[in-house]
């Protein structure tokens, strides 16, 4: 869009004196010169948070086709509204750009929406109530799956065993993630199916939890899940489409117009479907299983490979487990576990298998994003990088944008390494909210200092791409950004914050969860701010989150979300 030049002029005689030069090429570009038709749409009477620090805020935008034409005053942009644009009153609400998501299981977040529920469940009665009832709508054979348990709410933090389950489900085989994912419960008809008994040996990377007698009690974590995973059938496509099919209706609903999916090649291809039949209504950037990089560099696909409604060229891998699971690998012993220290996920074993994969993926464009929790486990990839780096060389002129996934506890030094690599902390802060409750307990006060570490990390000059991992967490933003600004846990217990000094600020976790998000899948030139020229990924608010105390920005729901200029969510 051209700036009108002598408005330009103009201003700047008038106005050089009060310093605000940023503000002034803002209003340049605001005010657009008059040979341009009609807006498609206009959104006017907001509180429009741009993320464009040359212009940060402003009432109303104009959209053009897919793009934003204009963003400034509601003046400015009344020039913009012709007979056949739409207008839309945003009344004094925020108007942001739509969220992304860096970090969702798309196909497990759908898919749970239809299977066993246990997230709220805090007690045995009700898990084995739940479990029992959803048996029985199941043929004979057919799996019980979903779950998204947690233990810590359940009376002694007790993790559930088969006992629990077994009478309910006789004749069928049960398998329920616990939230996070690195541990599932097995009934006995699925240990069976799985041929784990007292004689199997824990798998590289894996626990199976037994009894004081060696018998195996149902629970399974990280890589001994795997045990149970290969018996359970794979989805269809038919299956996979309708999840995520969910999970996009999900989306439009919470104001996500770009998710980054951990995919597989099955879900590529229903991305693609989806897209050809014109329903696909976020952008979708698929990060797929280091496991198989030969794949995508065997094609030439390179990070960012893509258009604007599906991208890829991200591999990911893992370091470690989780803190829930007490798997993720910290240097010292956990304070309430003192035996373990963690574990390496198997892709760390043997030592250099991870880099074996990493160094020929990088040298093949592809971004690196590896899921990396306690702090030795991050230390251990921030050092894996830097191997790269001296392996591979400088790399494409575009950079690498190497990620962390999760990045939550990080020793002190490390946060320096951080930013001198560029790396990207792919972080997800309801997971501090939720862990919260209970983290210190696992880890005490003094690494707790450094966890889910947002301000350590803005201060260290570390990019931040907000997610949520869902269904770890839920997929709903502004849960996130509340969690950002607020760090209460879940429980109550911290109403000023739990760890109040990694807080950031609103517009920090806004830019993070747009932006930051935007740079962690190299598209920050085509979304990510209201910028003219930009896609018009856009949401509207119900309340103005800059205006309204911390402590409700969770209760902010989303009006309209337009995807590339089309509304594909309203409230009303
Ligand atoms: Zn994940």
């Amino acid at each position: 869009m051209k700036v009108s030049m002598r408005k330009f002029r103009l201003a700047v005689t008038v106005l050089l004196g009060a310093g605000c030069l940023l503000f002034i090429l803002g209003m340049g570009r605001a005010q657009a010169p008059a040979a341009h038709g009609p807006a498609d749409t206009v959104i006017r009477n907001g509180r429009v948070h741009t993320v464009d620090r040359a212009h940060p805020e402003a009432q109303a935008v104009a959209i053009v086709g897919e793009r934003v034409a204009a963003v400034g005053t509601d003046a400015e942009m009344a020039g913009w509204i012709g007979p056949q644009t739409r207008v839309l009153d945003a009344q004094g609400h925020s108007v942001l750009p739509g969220f992304n998501d860096s970090h969702v299981h798309f196909v497990d977040g759908g898919s749970l929406l239809s299977e066993v529920h246990l997230a709220d469940v805090t007690t045995r009665e009700e898990f084995a109530r739940r479990v029992g009832e959803y048996a029985r709508r199941l043929k004979k054979g057919e799996w019980v799956l979903g779950g998204n348990w947690d233990h810590e709410r359940l009376p002694g933090a007790a993790l559930p065993t088969r006992e629990w389950i077994d009478a309910v489900t006789p004749e069928n085989p049960v398998w329920l993630d616990r939230y996070d994912g690195h541990m599932g419960l097995a009934n006995s008809l699925a240990l069976k199916l799985a041929g784990v008994d007292r004689n199997t040996p824990d798998p590289p990377g894996g626990t199976i939890v037994r009894d004081a007698q060696g018998n195996p009690t149902g629970a399974l974590k990280d890589a001994a899940s795997g045990l149970v995973g290969r018996v359970i059938p794979d989805p269809g496509e038919e299956q996979l489409t309708s999840a995520i099919r969910t999970a996009l209706g999900e989306a439009r609903r919470f104001g996500l117009t770009s998710v980054q999916d951990i995919s597989h090649a099955e879900e590529m291809r229903v991305y693609q479907k989806l897209l050809l039949a014109g329903q696909l209504t976020a952008r979708i950037y698929g990060i797929t299983p280091i496991q198989q990089y030969q794949h995508p560099a065997g094609a030439g696909i390179a990070a960012g490979f893509g258009g604007d409604w599906i991208r890829t060229g991200a591999v990911k891998g893992f370091a470690d487990g989780s803190l829930g699971s007490t798997t993720a690998l910290f240097f010292e012993p956990y304070n309430d576990a003192p035996d373990t220290r963690g574990l390496f996920n198997a892709m760390m074993l043997p030592e250099g298998h991870m880099l074996a994969m990493g160094q020929p993926a990088d040298a093949a464009g592809l971004q690196l994003a590896i899921h990396a929790i306690g702090d030795r486990a991050i230390h251990e990839i921030l050092t894996m990088y830097e191997e790269i780096a001296r392996r591979n060389g400088a790399g494409p002129a575009r950079g690498r944008r190497w990620r962390i996934e999760h990045a939550q506890h990080v020793r002190p030094d490390d946060f320096a390494l951080f930013a001198r690599l560029g790396v990207v902390a792919s972080m997800q802060p309801y997971h501090a909210i939720d862990d919260g409750r209970w983290a210190e307990k696992r880890i005490g006060h003094e690494r707790a200092k450094s966890s889910y570490a947002w301000r350590s990390m803005l201060d260290h000059g570390v990019k931040l791409a907000f997610g949520t991992d869902w269904p770890v967490a839920p997929l709903n933003p502004l849960l996130g950004l509340y969690a950002a600004v607020t760090r209460a846990t879940t429980d109550g217990k911290y109403p000023n914050g739990w760890i109040p000094e990694q807080k950031i600020t609103l517009a920090e976790a806004i830019e993070a969860y747009t932006l930051g998000s935007a740079y962690a899948e190299f598209t920050d030139a085509q979304k990510g701010s209201l910028t003219p020229g930009k896609l018009a990924d856009i949401v509207i608010l119900d309340a103005d989150l800059f205006s309204i105390p911390p402590e409700k920005i969770k209760d902010g729901k989303v009006i309209t979300t337009l995807v590339g200029g089309h509304i594909v969510y309203n409230a009303q």
